[in-house]
């Protein structure tokens, strides 16, 4: 078996703001991330799709403490997004500060507003990382 989309050309991608995922050919599965197989079937025939980067801001967390290398970040908020392609995937969110962050985030329609290079010592080198916004034309 082999990565059809590697983390490497998934992060290529993401620093051209596209969002790679792949999508199962036998159950229509989509997935975020790379990944050998498809997490329902099993199957490895998976193909290369963009994923419109739009969704809906299921969970987020204020991180006040940085991994070390983020330091100069934090405070920053870190989202979990449901995508409108049906997989969740966690990015940053941008445009609210992360004091007044509060429950009313949840539910909120959010787009891939950019991208966040992360270089810290847990990523091996720099890795990107999808920045999501409210779309406040849409709520
Ligand atoms: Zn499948």
């Amino acid at each position: 078996m082999e990565y059809k989309l590697t983390f490497k050309d998934y992060n290529e991608a993401l620093k051209q703001h596209r969002l790679c995922g792949l999508k199962c050919r036998s159950c229509g599965e989509v997935v975020a991330q790379p990944r050998l197989a498809c997490g329902k079937c099993g199957s490895s025939q998976l193909d290369v799709i963009n994923l419109q980067g739009a969704g809906v801001l299921r969970s987020f967390t204020v991180i006040n403490v940085a991994p070390e290398g983020r330091e100069k970040d934090v405070p920053y908020i870190v989202v979990l997004v449901e995508l409108n392609e049906g997989p969740w995937i966690m990015g940053n969110l941008t445009g609210v500060a992360p004091d007044s962050a509060n429950m009313e985030l949840i539910g909120r329609k959010v787009v891939m507003e950019g991208i966040v290079a992360v270089s810290d010592k847990f990523t091996g080198g720099e890795v990107a990382g999808p920045v999501f916004a409210l779309d406040s034309q849409l709520t």
